[in-house]
């Protein structure tokens, strides 16, 4: 957000936002956390990844024609402007006049807003409706049948693009109307904020008479996870205790779950997956984890984003309430430059 300034190409505007960036440092924290929390974007090992979230709102901006709020050359621009003010150069009153009348605009461009009619880069995919045999297309929010003669007449059938706040690839999608069922799949993130791992399958609903997607975590899981039904751990051993209320822990499905995290009363929300990213978390490392707050050092994550491996602890967060990525110490591969920024660190602190 610092260097934003850095992808405007009008020289006026990029000056004005050098130093400036985006937001102020005491607000940057919280837009970042604040955008974490709301799904745009994902922690991802060191990196923050827009997540298909994001993504959507950028294509209904740009459909809705309000492509100013996806540009640094806003900023850049009232940046510019603030400057001339103070120099006397521009009125206050000009430069809110142009304040409102883009409120305005977007306001009203707001207001006019018909999510089935946004206009973007939408793909036509190449297998036919499961429920007619016609043409499937995406739209905005997602991929709906166009009827046997691509002309909007379709059957009803539809399936969301970004089940389980995950976006479909569109490769995915053609397998997945083609074989009526795909995975598991990992990088779901339920409505606490989970991640998890599902199959999906297209099943056959008799009441609408059509195809609809549903999320398949195996029979026993449903079975017991989502009915509210009490879960029986007997024939398990507990892999410790749990971090928020010392609840024992079990594997469930495709997790290990706090015992009172499932069931008919549910008082917890502890939960890990077995798999996190390509990586397995053996019952051993899940059961370091709760003993001493962090499992040995895992290398076999691999971000959804970039495709890179990389190397992280899991670790108990407190403050987040939940398991998450912890990393190993910089400090070995930069050891030759180390005196020098000691120096440096010990001068400022003096
Ligand atoms: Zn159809
Ligand atoms: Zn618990």
């Amino acid at each position: 957000m610092e260097s934003a300034g850095k992808l405007i190409d009008d020289d006026e505007l990029r000056e004005a936002m050098q130093e400036k960036g985006l937001g102020t440092p005491a607000t940057r924290a919280a837009i970042i956390e604040g955008l974490i929390y709301e799904k745009y974007i994902h922690r991802e090992g060191r990196e923050l990844v827009p997540g298909a979230k994001a993504f959507q709102l950028m294509t209904l901006l740009r459909g809705l024609d309000i492509e100013d709020l996806t540009k640094p050359e806003l900023t850049g621009n009232w940046e510019y402007q603030l400057a001339e003010m103070e120099k006397g150069r521009l009125e206050r009153d000009a430069f809110m006049a142009q304040i409102a009348k883009m409120a305005e605009r977007i306001v009203k461009k707001a207001k006019e807003y018909d999510r089935d009619t946004i206009p973007g880069d939408y793909a036509t995919l190449k297998t036919p409706c499961p429920n007619c045999g016609g043409v499937v297309k995406e739209n905005y929010r997602r991929f709906a049948c166009n009827g046997p003669k691509d002309d909007g007449h379709g059957c009803g059938f539809s399936i969301s693009k970004i089940p389980g706040s995950r976006a479909f690839e569109l490769d995915e999608v053609e397998r997945f109307l083609a074989d009526k069922k795909i995975g598991p799949l990992e990088g779901f993130r339920s409505k606490a904020g989970w991640p998890f791992t599902a199959e999906l399958k297209l099943a056959y609903d008799d009441e609408i008479k059509n195809w609809k997607l549903e999320f398949d975590f195996g029979e026993d899981a449903k079975k017991e996870g989502e009915s509210g039904e009490p879960v029986d751990f007997s024939d398990q051993q507990s892999l410790g205790s749990c971090p928020k209320d010392q609840g024992h822990v079990y594997e469930h499905g495709t997790s290990y779950v706090c015992e009172h995290a499932v069931g008919a009363n549910v008082t917890c929300d502890f939960k890990s997956g077995k798999i996190i990213l390509q990586q397995p978390v053996a019952r051993e490392q899940m059961t370091k984890l709760l003993a001493t707050g962090k499992t040995d050092l895992l290398d076999g994550f691999v971000s959804n984003k970039t495709r890179r491996k990389f190397k992280a602890y899991l670790a108990y967060d407190k403050k987040e309430g939940k398991v998450s990525f912890e990393f190993e110490p910089r400090a070995a591969k930069v050891a030759g430059k180390a005196p020098a920024a000691k120096k440096a660190a010990a001068k400022k602190a003096a």
